[in-house]
């Protein structure tokens, strides 16, 4: 009997400086904040699995996106060693909720790995809204970071292994996904940017950066459906290498 119950651990891949409306759509205009960058590691059954990869070059951010900032154990080669115990080739499967920089920045550093991403989103990443043509950089994810045939492309809800599950959470992305995870504790929800904050879920606001606000209304709720407990993408509540206690989505 394969034990599908999964040891989350999550892991801090910088922080971002932004204004608070582009998290909270149209609220809280003018009011600035840090918000980390998470990604987050899965052990079970011998596989290891990394949701998101997170930036990859501090000075490439600060040049080309905005502000940021990262402790030295911020990087993903050292957030591996420390908060699992990891080196990159150790590394099976990676799920990108979706290709926004953030999000895949470190893909060409697991060469072991398969890759998981929405047909949708692979699609919408060679050809974005023009509004999120600069937060997708091709270089992070085409063949000079991953080959091609690495890659699996789901289309909707699939599991990835017993007790992963990716499904569409659209509108912060045209292809956007999260991932239900089984564990002790409960189900969690590794939401990407469908809930960049807490607040997001907790109280219905749709993130900021949008390609469809409805849609991103029904895919908060398809994340109320699933899950128990949630790590959003770029919460500041949730704390480095955490475990367990993550936030209740429905309060
Ligand atoms: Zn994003
Ligand atoms: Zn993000």
């Amino acid at each position: 009997m394969i034990d599908s119950k999964w040891k989350i651990t999550t892991l801090k891949m910088g922080e971002l400086y932004v204004e608070k409306s582009s998290l909270t759509y149209q609220k809280d205009v003018g009011e600035y904040l840090w918000i980390p960058i998470w990604s987050t590691a899965l052990e079970g059954n011998g596989v290891n699995i990394l949701i998101d990869t997170g930036i990859h070059d501090l000075e490439w951010v600060n040049k080309h996106i905005g502000v940021c900032r990262q402790l030295e154990d911020e990087t993903i080669i050292k957030a591996l060693e420390e908060g699992v115990g990891w080196g990159p080739e150790d590394v099976d499967i990676v799920i990108n909720t979706h290709l926004h920089y953030d999000h895949c920045g470190n893909n060409n550093l697991f060469k072991n790995a398969r890759f998981v991403v929405q047909k949708k989103e692979w699609a919408a990443s060679h050809n974005p809204i023009p509004c999120q043509e600069s937060i997708y950089f091709k270089e992070l994810f085409d063949s000079s970071a991953v080959n091609y045939l690495n890659w699996r492309f789901v289309d909707g809800e699939e599991e990835i292994v017993p007790g992963v599950k990716v499904f569409l959470t659209t509108g912060h992305s045209e292809g956007h996904q999260s991932v239900i995870v089984d564990t002790e504790e409960g189900s969690v929800c590794v939401a990407g940017d469908i809930a960049n904050l807490l607040c997001n879920i907790q109280e219905n606001i749709p993130a900021g950066i949008v390609t469809s606000t409805k849609e991103m209304y029904e895919g908060m709720e398809e994340v109320r459906k699933r899950g128990k407990f949630i790590i959003p993408g770029h919460d500041y509540t949730i704390k480095k290498y955490q475990n367990n206690n993550f936030p209740i989505i429905n309060k």
